[in-house]
C-alpha cells in the first residue's frame, strides 16, 4: 500500500477471486463457470460489433435492455444491465445501506458482499447459518435493515423456497431485500414473479454461469423503476459505458437461444446428482446444492489439503481459508468427462493415502 492510499480504505481486505490460470493445464472446476460454450451464433455478432468498436456502446443497451425485459415479463425501466452482477450488487448496496439503514447477509456466503459494503462504508451485520448451514428466515423477518440474500446460496449451494424469500419481503415493507440469483437457474425457484406485487425487492442474476459468458462480463438487475432509477444515477456517475458494445449483442442472441440454455442448466443438473452420488459412497458429505456446484467435505482428507491434492493433478477446485468452512471444498459442476476425471483423482488421492498410512504401520 503506498503512503498515498486513503486512510478510508485502511479496513479494505479486497475480494480475492479464484484462480484463472490462463493456460489449459487444468480442468477448472473451482470458479462456477460453464463447462459448455456460447451457442454459436453469438459469434458472428460478435465479430459484427468489433468492427464499430471506434464508437462507444448505447450507455442504456436499450436492445438488450428491452431483450431482458421480455423475457422476465417486465417493463424496460424494470431493468439495468451491468458489467457482471457484482456491478450491480455494488450500486444496490451503495444505493439502499448506509450508517442508518445497514446491510444485512449470512454469515457464510459470497464473500464480495462484505467487501463491497466495507469499500462504501456501509455498516454490516452477519446472521449466522443453522448447524446444517440452512437460513433460518424467522432471524430476516421484520428486521428493518437492508437484506441481501444469494438464493441459492453460494458457496453451500442450499436454496430457500419462493415462500420464504416473500416472507422476507413482506415482512420488511420500509427495507429493500437484495436476492442474488446468480445460480437461479440449476434448480431453485426466482424471486422474479414477486417483483409484481412488491416494490421493496431487487433481484439480481448474470449471463457468467447458466449462460456462458462469464469472459463478457454481463449482468442485470431486477425491481420497481423507482428502484431502478436510483440505480442508474450511481451507474451514470461511475461508469455510463458499462457494458461493450460486443457483450451488449451477444446478450441479446443468448438469450434468444432458449433451448440450448434448457438443456446445459440439464446437462449440469444430472452431472450434479451423478456427482453427488458418486461422492456420497466415496464416504463425503455433501450439501444439497440448486446450483452448478457442490459443497462437500470428507473425514479423510482437510480440505485444504484436498485442494492441494487435486491440483497437482490437474483440477482446480475452490477452498476458503474462513474457519467455520475450511473443511470443505467447492466443487463446480462440469462436463461429464470433466466430473469423471475429478472422481478419479479423489479416488487416486485415497488410495495414494492408505498406501502412505500402510507405509508407517
Ligand atoms: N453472486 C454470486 C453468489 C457469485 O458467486 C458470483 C460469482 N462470483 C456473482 C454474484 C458475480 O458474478 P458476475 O459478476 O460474474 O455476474
Amino acid at each position: 500500500m503506498s503512503k498515498y492510499f486513503s486512510k478510508k480504505f485502511d479496513a479494505l481486505e479486497a475480494y480475492v477471486p479464484g484462480e484463472q490460470p490462463q493456460d489449459q493445464k487444468y480442468i477448472k472446476l473451482n470458479t462456477n463457470e460453464s463447462p459448455f460454450d456460447p451457442p454459436r451464433a453469438v459469434i458472428p455478432v460478435i465479430k459484427d460489433q468489433s468492427r464499430k468498436l471506434r464508437l462507444y456502446s448505447d450507455p442504456e443497451s436499450r436492445e438488450l435492455t428491452q431483450a431482458v425485459a421480455d423475457y422476465y415479463g417486465l417493463e424496460f425501466d424494470n431493468v439495468m444491465v451491468t458489467n457482471g452482477s457484482d456491478e450491480a450488487l455494488n450500486y444496490a448496496f451503495l444505493a439502499f445501506a448506509d450508517d442508518e439503514t445497514p446491510v444485512v447477509f449470512p454469515e457464510i456466503t459470497y464473500g464480495f458482499y462484505k467487501v463491497i459494503a466495507t469499500l462504501n462504508n456501509i455498516p454490516y451485520e452477519e446472521i449466522s447459518l443453522r448447524d446444517d448451514f440452512t437460513i433460518d428466515v424467522r432471524e430476516y423477518e421484520g428486521i428493518g435493515k437492508t437484506i441481501c440474500l444469494a438464493n441459492p446460496n453460494a458457496p453451500t449451494g442450499i436454496a430457500l423456497s419462493l415462500e420464504e424469500i416473500e416472507q422476507i419481503v413482506r415482512t420488511n415493507p420500509d427495507n429493500i431485500i437484495i436476492v442474488d440469483e446468480a445460480y437461479v437457474d440449476f434448480g431453485a425457484r426466482s424471486a422474479v414473479p414477486l417483483l409484481y406485487r412488491y416494490d421493496n425487492l431487487l433481484v439480481t442474476q448474470t449471463f457468467s454461469k447458466s449462460r456462458s459468458l462469464a469472459g463478457g462480463r454481463l449482468g442485470f438487475i431486477l425491481g420497481a423503476k423507482e428502484l431502478i432509477d436510483d440505480l442508474k444515477i450511481l451507474k451514470n456517475s461511475t461508469n455510463p459505458y458499462n457494458v461493450n458494445r460486443m457483450t451488449a449483442a451477444a446478450g441479446v442472441v443468448t438469450l434468444r437461444e432458449n433451448t440450448y440454455f434448457k438443456n446445459s442448466c440439464q446437462s449440469i443438473q444430472f452431472n450434479r446428482r451423478y456427482t453427488q452420488r458418486a461422492l456420497e459412497e466415496l464416504g463425503f458429505r455433501v450439501l444439497p446444492s440448486s446450483a452448478n456446484f457442490l459443497f462437500v467435505r470428507t473425514d479423510r482428507i482437510s480440505g485444504e489439503d484436498l485442494y492441494l491434492a487435486l491440483k497437482e493433478k490437474g483440477v482446480l477446485v475452490r477452498h476458503f481459508s474462513d474457519p467455520k468452512i475450511s473443511d470443505w471444498v467447492r466443487v463446480t459442476i462440469g462436463t461429464k468427462t470433466q466430473m469423471d476425471v475429478f472422481l478419479s483423482k479423489v479416488e487416486e488421492i485415497f488410495v495414494e493415502q492408505d498406501r502412505e498410512q500402510s507405509k508407517g504401520e
